[in-house]
């Protein structure tokens, strides 16, 4: 009889009849993938370079009936099992090794009602897909800012981006949201249906079923902005960030402006002799009237001697894939992320010096500059618990030779550890890494009792595991009780 190997749940090797996979196969519209299958190498890879493994089979649905018989077919088998959006999660939990995944990316649809300002998004959609048919309308919502990220991992973790400021997270604009839960039925969640897993969804991750679509609200945004960048040189580091944090403090929630301390890429407007050398980057976003983006960004040009600036009219579509060419797929990438509720000359000291033993020429660190819309929401009001959070900053390590693995994530691991005194303790889920499970609790804070509520109740079994992992309460529960009872 011909088998086909896979590891449980519990990470046991167990057997399955291969007529079982057969006959699961044809239930599923793009097909069913094995190792020995043509498109199998593509399919398993996602963004993150240092990600390799290799699932015993790769389910390509097409739609929300092949979702079910997906879930359904795990949950039989107790199948290690885990869910590929935009295939972008640092972390590589998108790619089960040695179990199935779900594979969305073929669900790829974004239907836009312009009189309703609304959108509905497929589950493999990329910010691209989003960004081009909203626009097409003169319409967005706040995605993140690399257009090829999935919009359905953006969305699970909480999401934020140039538009942030103004409209909220992506959360703060999620409608309604279509889920197969573990027990395979179709739910749809929102305000005034399944509220608690509308609460839970919108920041939880991707712990509490498959969406199989996304309904946001739409604001009227471009087609063009005021956006662009001006590029310091290192040696006025100090000086710059600390006129960026005081400028950024009052700035209007149309304009948001990131740091980035990097080596300077070949970029047209920077003279060749700053190529390669360490500069600081500050990318500037007006969402607002052109005009009164050029009058409310002139001081950004102000706060040294920049190097080169390239600031003006600038499509927003065009904006949001300007990072892409730095966050190609297939690098090695290992991150470090803190929230700041202020950032203090200390903590500018912490990523000055950093940034002055850059381990690679890829290496950055990013510093977002939130608040605003997003400070504005109740941290109970939605799984994602970090409103504090005015700046976050992503240690991004990224390198190509695996020999540089433990260099690049030292350095890494070091920045977060000299930053943490200044940081608030709490994380974004979407920015963690594999190793970073003991983050999870803190950085769901005082939302995580209810979050573990919710897991009980919609997964019990954990089946959803591939994750920023919440434990069902349960669990919690029988480990309160076993001590209890020494
Ligand atoms: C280069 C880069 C830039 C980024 N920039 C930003 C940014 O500006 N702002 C920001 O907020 N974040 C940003 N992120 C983080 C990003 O939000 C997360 O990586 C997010 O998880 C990516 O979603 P995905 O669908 O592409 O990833 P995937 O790896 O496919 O999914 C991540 C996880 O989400 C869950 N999941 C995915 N789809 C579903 C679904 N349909 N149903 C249930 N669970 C699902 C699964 O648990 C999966 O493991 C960035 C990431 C990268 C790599």
């Amino acid at each position: 009889m011909h088998t086909l190997t896979y590891l449980t749940l519990d990470k046991d090797v167990r057997q399955v009849r291969q007529t079982d996979v057969d006959a699961f196969a044809a239930r599923i519209s793009g097909g069913v993938l094995s190792a020995a299958d043509g498109g199998y190498e593509d399919a398993r890879k996602v963004w993150n370079g240092t990600v390799d493994r290799h699932p015993a089979l790769i389910a390509r649905c097409l739609n929300d009936g092949d979702i079910q018989a997906a879930v359904r077919f795990a949950g039989a088998h107790r199948m290690l099992v885990s869910v590929r959006g935009g295939g972008h999660h640092i972390a590589g939990n998108a790619v089960a090794e040695g179990g199935l995944m779900i594979d969305l990316s073929g669900m790829r649809t974004v239907a836009i009602d312009p009189a309703n300002r609304t959108a509905r998004v497929g589950p493999g959609a990329l910010l691209a897909d989003f960004d081009r048919a909203a626009q097409a309308h003169g319409l967005a919502t706040p995605l993140g800012i690399n257009s090829t990220t999935g919009v359905a991992g953006l969305t699970l973790g909480g999401g934020f981006g140039w538009l942030t400021r103004r409209y909220g997270m992506t959360i703060d604009n999620l409608l309604a949201a279509t889920v197969v839960t573990a027990d395979g039925e179709v739910r749809v969640a929102s305000a005034a249906s399944e509220p608690d897993l509308f609460w839970a969804l919108r920041g939880g991750g991707g712990n509490f079923g498959v969406v199989t679509s996304f309904e946001f609200r739409l604001h009227p945004v471009g087609p063009e902005i005021y956006a662009g960048l001006v590029v310091y040189p290192f040696a006025q580091a100090r000086q710059v960030l600390r006129a960026w944090r005081d400028f950024t403090a009052d700035a209007s929630d149309e304009l948001s402006v990131w740091s980035v301390l990097r080596k300077a890429p070949p970029l047209p407007f920077l003279p060749a002799s700053a190529h390669g050398t360490e500069v600081v980057v500050l990318a500037v976003a007006h969402s607002g009237d052109v005009a009164a983006g050029q009058r409310a960004a002139a001081p950004v040009l102000q706060f040294g001697e920049p190097v080169g600036s390239a600031l003006g009219p600038t499509p927003y579509a065009a904006f949001q894939g300007a990072f892409d060419p730095l966050l190609a797929p297939g690098g090695r990438n290992y991150w470090k992320s803190h929230n700041f509720s202020t950032l203090t000359d200390s903590a500018l000291e912490v990523v000055i010096e950093a940034a002055g033993r850059l381990p690679g020429p890829e290496c950055e660190i990013f510093v977002a500059q939130l608040g605003a819309a997003m400070a504005r929401v109740n941290p109970s009001a939605t799984a994602y618990v970090g409103r504090d959070a005015r700046y976050v900053m992503n240690v991004h390590g990224r390198w190509s030779d695996p020999r540089d693995d433990d260099r690049v994530r030292s350095w890494a691991r070091q920045v977060f550890q000299n930053a943490a005194p200044h940081a608030t303790g709490s994380g974004y889920v979407n920015f963690l890494t594999e190793d970073e499970a003991e983050r999870v609790a803190a950085s769901y804070g005082i939302n995580y009792p209810r979050l573990q509520t919710a897991k009980r109740r919609f997964d019990p079994q954990n089946l959803f595991r591939m994750n920023l992992n919440i434990a069902p309460a349960a669990q919690a529960v029988r480990r309160g009780a076993v001590q209890a009872e020494r």
